[in-house]
């Protein structure tokens, strides 16, 4: 029998798509409709078990062999409870439920817990900080934007419903014609596939994004540049982009990793930031960081509520520290702090520089994940989790920072459990080997 799920959110990225039809046949995902091709990809993927870890994993000898999943979780308790300082890593593709548990736990082992944004949008949270955060939701940018500027970031790859769902192409309250009330500007380093769409595309020289938007910010201040060209953007068109941005009735500034990540960092987003608020003099503008992994923004929530902090939370001291640079993850594990690493739904051994994956091969990994990855390979012991939003429930937050209720279509493969099961039986084994 065929029954559709209709409604359900798609737990890739931090678009989060809550309009997705799953149609299930004999236990498994036969169709999927109104998902981008990844999204698609995901849940199909998942149904055939493709690619998935299905069995816990301890290394013996050299080799990792197949256990029970209370042989792992004895082994998993026993590396963090012995460790000195852990770290915990991870939590950006998994729900709030699991990050809940998992701040307790870095507590009660006093480590470090840091998340993914440690090396996407933690300098956006740093700036936000700083300068404060002028931003809405993705339905109002629906209903209101006519203006709409993507900087350093390109969702027609990223966020493949970005601009059908929120931003370009869909018909709003206020902007009955699509598209054709609103205008696209692109801000890039190179013509990306969002950059051809647009009706302004502006191309910064790579690492002088900061020395545009202060042109940008004098310009809408009314001062007169006294050069041709700045960054690679001449005169004309940086006067041209501040006057679409003064003259618009409802702008929006969506960022991502082109400005996070290039030289000047947070500063970057610090002066974005203030950019918005100097053109909220003339009119109504926006911001908002485009985020990638679906569930980046719920663990700085959970952290928050948690430990007051939104990212990088040391608890090695007795109570929650946070100092990004010397609490983030690449900092803990470049100076050799930490004795132990847990990961969960992430991938560090493929994403971390070299001298961090140098020292986390020194030391015992524990890893929890749905798929195999170079990190679990090198793991010590490995726990397989189901997928949250298509085998378990939970709880995500959107890139805007909306909590989203996330379905349970299938049955997870037999004896796989919720990331957020493995981590509780840790926590309670953890909380008796210490006493
Ligand atoms: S845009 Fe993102 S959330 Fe939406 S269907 Fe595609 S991958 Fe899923």
């Amino acid at each position: 029998m065929r029954v559709t799920h209709r409604d359900v959110v798609c737990s890739f990225c931090g678009t989060l798509c809550d309009d997705i039809e799953v149609d299930v046949e004999d236990g498994r995902i036969a169709e999927v409709r109104h998902a981008c091709r990844i999204g698609t990809t995901k849940f199909l993927s998942a149904s055939r078990h493709e690619h998935r870890l299905l069995k816990p994993m301890v290394r013996e000898n050299g080799r990792l062999k197949e256990v029970s999943l209370e042989e792992a979780v004895e082994r998993a308790a026993e590396i963090l409870a012995g460790a000195q300082r852990p770290l915990l890593y991870g939590w950006s593709s998994t729900s709030c439920e699991a990050q809940s548990v998992g701040i307790e736990l870095a507590e009660v082992l006093g480590g470090v817990i840091d998340n993914t944004s440690t090396v996407c949008h933690g300098p956006s949270t740093i700036a936000v900080h700083e300068a404060g955060f002028i931003s809405c939701t993705l339905g109002e940018v629906k209903n209101r934007a006519d203006l709409v500027i993507y900087w350093g970031a390109n969702p027609m790859h990223a966020h493949p419903r970005h601009l059908s769902r929120y931003s370009i192409y869909p018909r709003g309250y206020f902007r009955e014609r699509g598209h054709q009330d609103r205008t696209l500007v692109v801000v890039d380093v190179r013509r990306t596939d969002t950059a051809r769409l647009a009706q302004k595309f502006v191309r910064v020289q790579p690492g002088r994004d900061y020395e545009l938007i202060s042109a940008l910010r004098a310009v809408v201040n009314g001062r007169k540049l006294p050069m041709d060209e700045v960054a690679g953007v001449s005169r004309e068109d940086i006067e041209e982009l501040a006057e679409m941005m003064k003259s618009c009735s409802f702008g929006v500034l969506f960022f991502g990793m082109g400005l996070t990540q290039s030289p000047g960092r947070h500063r970057n987003i610090d002066n974005a930031i203030c950019l918005v608020r100097d053109l909220n003099t003339y009119t109504k503008f926006v911001i908002m960081p485009m985020r990638g992994h679906y569930n980046v923004v719920g663990f700085s929530e959970v952290l928050s509520w948690q430990a007051g902090f939104p990212f990088a939370v040391d608890f090695s001291k007795g109570y929650a520290w946070y100092n990004p640079g010397e609490t983030t993850a690449n900092d803990v594990l470049q100076r050799g702090e930490c004795d132990a690493m847990l990961v969960v739904a992430s991938d560090p051994v493929s994403n971390f520089p070299k001298p961090s994956v140098e020292n986390m091969l020194k030391m015992p990994i524990v890893a929890i994940d749905v798929h195999p990855t170079p990190t679990t390979m090198v793991a010590d012991v490995v726990i397989p989790a189901a997928i949250a939003g298509i085998e378990v429930e939970g709880t995500a937050y959107r890139m805007d920072v909306v909590p989203l209720r996330l379905r349970k279509v299938v049955e997870p493969p037999e004896g796989v459990l919720s990331d957020v099961e493995v981590l509780q039986r840790i926590l309670e084994r953890v909380k008796e080997i210490k006493g």
